[in-house]
């Protein structure tokens, strides 16, 4: 539902965990322990972008 906005990705998580009930929209979630992005689910909203101390998540337009 986002590909002519751009979408969220993940670069090199580091499993910290900081941002693990932070996505309104359960589009976060675990493999591993490693963070992936539900494309379907991800609205844009931007609030795991700013929680990310290691800037693993990244908006691509
Ligand atoms: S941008 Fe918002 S909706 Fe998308 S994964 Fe991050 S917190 Fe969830
Ligand atoms: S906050 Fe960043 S580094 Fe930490 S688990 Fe989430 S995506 Fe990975």
């Amino acid at each position: 539902m986002n590909e002519f906005e751009g979408f969220v990705v993940v670069l090199g998580c580091r499993k910290c965990g900081k941002c693990e009930n932070i996505c309104p929209n359960g589009a976060l979630y675990r493999i591993n322990g490693f963070v992936n992005v539900d494309q379907e689910k991800c609205n844009l909203c931007m609030k795991c972008i700013n929680v990310c101390p290691n800037k693993a998540l990244v908006y691509m337009e």
